[in-house]
């Protein structure tokens, strides 16, 4: 069969490859334990989910504006206004079902044949495979692990130009936990206004931080002009499956994304997005206490994993991954991330399915509970000691 160009590059998310495996071995009678999968394992705090129920039962089941309800829009430009201490607008916003439209749908209005992207690598998947579809052309940065995988900056300064149509920007960092520091930021904006970029800051980890909240690059002084701002519900309040996300960006932009929302996907599903208006204006005590115990998992899971020889993890400051340096094993990241499925049956991701530059990692998530972390700590010390 011929396809277009666009899609001849995709690849699928190692996440659902590994998790697809996971469940065959399960299906054989194996127990698993999944680290692999990034999403809490609670579900959904219960004012939220009865905010969605009462939303069907009231007719919130027909369309919505593309862009979304305007409350919606007006609660989430409040939040983001107050989160970064700047004045967004709810014309700024836009509504989509996940946070990947707010990373997609900018790319496509934003990116042209030949615009060169550069995009953290490792990376969330989705970063190289819009950019693609674009047409743009990846330029990845390496993450710098002495630097809690900030930025590689000497890399960065080598790889920008101006050439360089936009600068994708993740923290806290799936997979890596990393949180980039001020100074890191405040040079890429100076380098964003000297050479007319735009930067695309996917902060939908910005609640999960275990120190002080991470910074943004949309709160330095003229940054708001040429950022788009990537945030959703999914992770802070345990709705992935909800599917709703927003992105947050000038407004001519936000036109021309609503555009792209209307004709390829209509709306996000209206009782969704009054169960998000809930999430917001809601209590938000039960986010400061998962985000309490995912910190007791982190610690408890980085001080186990650097318990067993070979392994090196460092602390991660924000989301819910950990990103073990396993080079001392001498086994390509992906082998080694396949056998400790098959023997061990713990499922993680290899280092490699975000970006060639995770060689030498394995990433693990820790929305699990500490009795799961603790067999599959088990379980990895032994597989790893037949080595
Ligand atoms: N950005 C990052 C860094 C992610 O890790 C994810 C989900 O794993 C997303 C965006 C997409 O979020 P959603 O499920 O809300 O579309």
């Amino acid at each position: 069969m011929e396809f277009a160009d666009r899609v001849l590059e995709l690849e699928p998310e190692g996440a659902y490859q590994v998790l697809s495996r996971a469940q065959e071995l399960q299906a054989a009678g194996r127990d698993i334990i999944h680290l692999e999968i990034g999403q809490p394992d609670t579900p959904t705090f219960p004012n939220i989910s009865s905010a969605g129920i009462q939303a069907i039962q009231d007719g919130h089941t027909r369309y919505t504006p593309s862009a979304g309800m305007n409350d919606l829009r007006s609660a989430i430009a409040e939040y983001t206004s107050k989160r970064l201490n700047v004045k967004i607008k709810s014309s700024n916003v836009v509504v989509g079902p996940g946070a990947k439209p707010a990373l997609f749908f900018p790319t496509l209005a934003l990116v042209r044949p030949g615009d060169e992207v550069i995009y953290p690598n490792p990376g969330f998947p989705t970063y190289e495979a819009m950019i693609r579809v674009a047409g743009g052309t990846p330029v990845p940065v390496p993450l710098s692990e002495e630097d809690d995988f900030s930025f590689d900056l000497d890399a960065f300064n080598r790889l920008v130009s101006r050439n360089t149509r936009m600068v994708v920007l993740n923290s806290p960092s799936n997979p890596t936990g990393g949180v980039m520091p001020l100074s890191a930021l405040e040079h890429i904006a100076k380098t964003a206004s000297d050479l007319d970029f735009w930067v695309l800051s996917d902060e939908i980890y910005s609640r999960i931080v275990y120190s002080s909240p991470a910074p943004s690059i949309a709160s330095f002084g003229g940054m708001l002009e040429r950022t788009i701002i990537c945030d959703g519900f999914s992770k802070t309040y345990s709705m992935t499956g909800w599917r709703l996300g927003y992105g947050i960006m000038p407004e001519p932009l936000a036109e021309r994304v609503n555009l792209l929302l209307n004709h390829s996907i209509g709306c996000t599903a209206g009782f969704t997005q009054v169960a998000g208006l809930e999430a917001l204006l809601g209590p938000q005590e039960q986010v400061d206490k998962i985000v309490q115990e995912y910190r007791r998992r982190r610690d408890f899971l980085v001080a186990g994993l650097n318990q067993i020889a070979g392994m090196s993890c460092r602390n991660p400051q924000g989301s819910f991954y950990t990103f073990p340096n396993i080079k001392a094993f001498g086994i390509p990241s992906d082998q080694l991330a396949n056998y400790l499925l098959e023997e061990a049956g713990v499922a993680l991701l290899s280092g490699t399915s975000f970006g060639k530059y995770g060689e030498g990692h394995i990433r693990l998530c820790f929305a699990n509970s500490i009795e799961n972390l603790e067999i599959a700590l088990e379980r990895l010390k032994s597989a790893l000691d037949k080595l």
